[in-house]
């Protein structure tokens, strides 16, 4: 059977990576899995597929394998395009959920409802050793909310309404979430490419 390795300690991300590539006959092996200790590689990249690309190049070429990685992050047209890149340490380090959510909405609080959209990106890099790497990207797109509800998710989930919907992102039950979630499109993007692993 055809593996892949994918670059993420997140259990949630593995467990939806898991059941995309059981469907392809790939089984996955996470960092969780890997005897060895990896330690977290540096975000250093200007885009998102540079980032992608660091950290599934820089295992690949240790572990020999084909591997994955994921950068994703919030993009709100209104504030020229941040968080963006520093989604996760908008609000400084370390990375705190409610913090990053109070300053996006700290800075918003003058721009009106028409003017809130917003998308998720995720960019998915495949590394394979000796081959170009393959990149795929997805988007779900929404505005910010005024104010934040819901539990569920992590992230921006509470302040995120997604397009179509009345209701947050963490007002969606997980396997909602995870049908029209950024990594979903890109996974549907991915399915595209499959044969290349
Ligand atoms: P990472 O690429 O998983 O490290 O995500 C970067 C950051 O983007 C996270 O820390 C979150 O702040 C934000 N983000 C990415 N995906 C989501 C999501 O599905 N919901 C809410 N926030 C997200």
């Amino acid at each position: 059977m055809k593996k892949i390795i994918i670059a993420t300690k997140n259990k949630g991300k593995v467990k939806e990576f898991r059941s995309f590539f059981a469907d392809h006959q790939i089984e996955v092996i996470s960092l969780l899995d890997l005897e060895e200790e990896i330690p977290d590689i540096e975000e250093t990249g200007e885009t998102f597929e540079e980032n992608a690309a660091l950290k599934a190049e820089q295992i690949s070429n240790r572990f020999h394998q084909p591997v994955l990685a994921d950068d994703s992050g919030l993009i709100i047209d209104g504030l020229d395009g941040r968080p963006g890149l520093y989604s996760a340490r908008y609000a400084g380090e370390p990375t705190n959920d409610q913090a990053n959510i109070d300053k996006v909405l700290e800075e918003m609080k003058d721009i009106p409802d028409e003017d809130r959209a917003a998308r998720f990106i995720c960019v998915l890099a495949i590394a394979r050793p000796g081959e170009e790497t393959v990149f795929v990207k997805g988007y779900c797109e929404g505005h910010i909310q005024k104010e934040q509800t819901g539990e569920n998710g992590f992230g921006y989930d509470p302040i995120f309404v997604p397009e179509g919907y009345s209701k947050t992102m963490a007002e969606l039950s997980p396997s909602e979430k995870n049908e029209i979630s950024h990594r979903k499109q890109a996974m549907k993007q991915l399915e595209k490419r499959i044969h290349l692993l």
